[in-house]
């Protein structure tokens, strides 16, 4: 048994403009970072297959997914909106990194990894089901975590969500969804402005003013996330693991370091071998301070591989 890791070389294809930092170079850093901290050595790399149309449907809509491919330019660039931008080489990109999440799925679900990490992009917590914005064009930890109910049958999937921003897209797939239970920190108000007013019972946002450091993120998991997660009891937890809450991270404003998303993970990994047979996927969302990235990634997967 292994941590899994998933990745394809067309994920450094798609890129949106010369200075844009949703850009290759972040998982080039990611998988340099985990040579230099030897946590390539206990990780098992596979290759990511596309997603299918049907697959895509699970969470977004047929006239969503057509109009995207309509979209799809055969050179340059096709703008989404002024921070989301397609190239030849997006939507091809965008199918392998859900695809990822499917994949990895299936592999924890039969026993084959004991967990996984997909290095992905464009990431997709931002991706509602008809609508791409924020970086984002197919939300591939809710594709995977509905493909866990509605393909393996399971009752009860936690998804999780660290990123600096809210998860708008994933809860718009799983509000009212007593199937999910969603947690999410993120700094409010910031972009996209959304998550401090929800309601559904099954959404459990806990947003956090700009300057927030890592001692009170912990807090927050500890004493509002933890024992919800216990209550609800997952048989499987997702991660949207974006790492722009890093104190380098000048993406946002909150002040995470590689010790807190250890930290958190490991919390996670406990919940998730208490009710869940150790079942983790784990996404690449965020993350844009290449070296802190690198790091927080390399520090996530030691405590996914050793637990
Ligand atoms: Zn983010």
């Amino acid at each position: 048994m292994a941590t899994g890791f998933y990745s394809h070389p067309v994920f450094l294809q798609h890129e949106m403009g010369e200075h844009h930092p949703e850009c290759p170079d972040r998982l080039r850093a990611i998988e340099d970072q985990l040579i230099a901290s030897r946590v390539d050595a206990f990780i098992e790399h596979r290759s990511a297959p596309g997603a299918t149309d049907a697959q895509l449907a699970l969470v977004h809509t047929f006239a969503f997914i057509a109009d995207l491919e309509a979209r799809s330019p055969a050179q340059g660039y096709a703008m989404i909106d002024p921070d989301t931008i397609m190239n030849p080489h997006t939507l091809d990109a965008a199918r392998h990194a859900a695809g990822a999440a499917i994949a990895a799925t299936d592999a924890v679900l039969s026993g084959e990894l004991d967990n996984a990490f997909c290095s992905v992009r464009p990431p997709g917590h931002h991706a509602e089901p008809a609508r791409a914005m924020g970086f984002c064009f197919y939300n591939n930890v809710a594709i995977a975590a509905r493909h866990a109910l509605e393909h393996h049958g399971l009752a009860r999937v936690a998804v999780i969500d660290f990123d600096v921003h809210h998860g708008n897209g994933t809860e718009a797939a799983f509000r009212d969804d007593p199937r999910v239970l969603m947690c999410g920190i993120f700094q409010h108000p910031f972009y996209p402005y959304s998550g401090a007013d929800c309601e559904a019972p099954n959404i459990l946002n806990t947003p956090v003013p700009a300057y927030t450091k890592g001692e009170q993120v912990r807090e927050i998991v500890e004493t509002v996330w933890l024992p919800k997660l216990r209550t609800f009891a997952p048989e499987m937890v997702f991660i949207s693991a974006g790492f722009d809450a890093h104190r380098e991270d000048d993406m946002g404003l909150l002040g995470l370091v590689e010790a807190d998303y250890a930290w958190i993970t490991a919390r996670l990994l406990e919940i998730a071998r208490e009710c869940a047979h150790g079942r983790i996927v784990s996404c690449l969302e965020g993350g844009y301070n290449l070296s802190a990235l690198g790091r927080s990634v390399a520090a996530h997967l030691r405590v996914l591989a050793e637990g």
